[in-house]
């Protein structure tokens, strides 16, 4: 198998449009589908030089992180400094071991488009959307539309991830997920809140479960409950109620439907308790 090792993006692209090729980031899924024979390419294109997809930038409305930052740097002081994105910094830290966390790409989790993609869930609750570069011209798709079906997403074959735009919000979030383990654990249930809450009712919010459906997804009729409510023992337990409904997982050797359908529910409800313990 060839390896290709462009300078630039321009070329990167070239090369994604003109030759039948992959790109590799981190190569911690791809590597490992390698192995197992899932996919076998002549060549591929590792991206991992690109400079240009490295950075991280606050504009007036967008934080701004590119495909190739590692969850290493997502769950370090650069991301901390933003509550509206603590949600992606806990799901780093939560995310693999050390080793896979500094090869690990945030660009390959979107593009994997495992429905237990910690990066993919947190990222999904902060309403953000990735901009995908090809030699044609940039377009930016909100990541709720990103993900079609299992595995499946909206990039084409000579496109790249290029980065992530997450909106400047005043609010705070959270990640939670339950694997079988503390350490390496793919999530069984994972569970991330947006949420802004004012004169202590919710302005806003959005919620993003792992691992209850083929691909990550938002709980929106659970969302369009809480919105304008006033976090009370009552509106919790009715929350906890409506995600239950409203997700259809299955059964796999990691836990069963039911056991998942509890989860969720009680992930939401530790989240939600202590969001109405903070002052947020
Ligand atoms: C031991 C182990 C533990 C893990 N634990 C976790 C965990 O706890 N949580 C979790 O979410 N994941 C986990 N993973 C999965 C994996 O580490 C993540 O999905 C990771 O973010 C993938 O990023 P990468 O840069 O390594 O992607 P790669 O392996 O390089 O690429 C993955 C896929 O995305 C494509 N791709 C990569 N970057 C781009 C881009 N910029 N544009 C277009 N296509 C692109 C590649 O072609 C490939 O199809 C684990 C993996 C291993 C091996």
């Amino acid at each position: 198998m060839d390896v290709i090792r462009p300078a630039s993006l321009q070329d990167c692209l070239r090369i994604l449009k003109t030759e039948h090729t992959i790109p590799v980031a981190g190569g911690t899924d791809l590597m490992v589908n390698l192995a197992l024979n899932k996919i076998s390419p002549d060549r591929i294109v590792d991206i991992s030089g690109l400079q240009e997809l490295k950075e991280i930038s606050l504009s007036d409305n967008f934080l701004k992180i590119g495909a190739l930052v590692t969850f290493s740097r997502l769950a370090g002081r650069e991301i901390a400094q933003y509550p509206f994105c603590n949600a992606l910094r806990e799901a780093a830290e939560k995310m693999g071991s050390p080793q896979i966390r500094n090869r690990a790409t945030i660009g390959g989790n979107l593009v994997t488009g495992s429905s237990a993609g910690d990066g993919s869930v947190a990222i999904l609750a902060l309403d953000a959307q990735v901009e995908l570069t090809g030699l044609d011209g940039i377009r930016k798709v909100p990541l709720s539309l990103f993900y079609s079906g299992y595995h499946q997403t909206a990039i084409h074959n000579d496109e790249l991830l290029t980065a992530v735009y997450i909106p400047i919000r005043p609010g705070t979030s959270s990640f939670q997920k339950v694997g079988k383990r503390n350490a390496l654990a793919i999530a069984v249930a994972s569970l991330a809140i947006y949420s802004y809450i004012r004169d202590s009712h919710f302005e806003q919010i959005y919620i993003a479960i792992g691992s209850v459906a083929p691909t990550p997804i938002r709980a929106v009729k659970t969302d369009l409950f809480l919105q304008g409510q006033k976090i009370t023992g009552g509106v919790i337990k009715e929350a906890a109620r409506i995600i239950q409904d409203e997700i259809a997982p299955i059964t796999d050797i990691r836990g069963t439907a039911d056991y998942r359908r509890k989860l969720v529910a009680n992930l939401l409800t530790d989240q939600l308790q202590q969001l109405s313990e903070s002052k947020n």
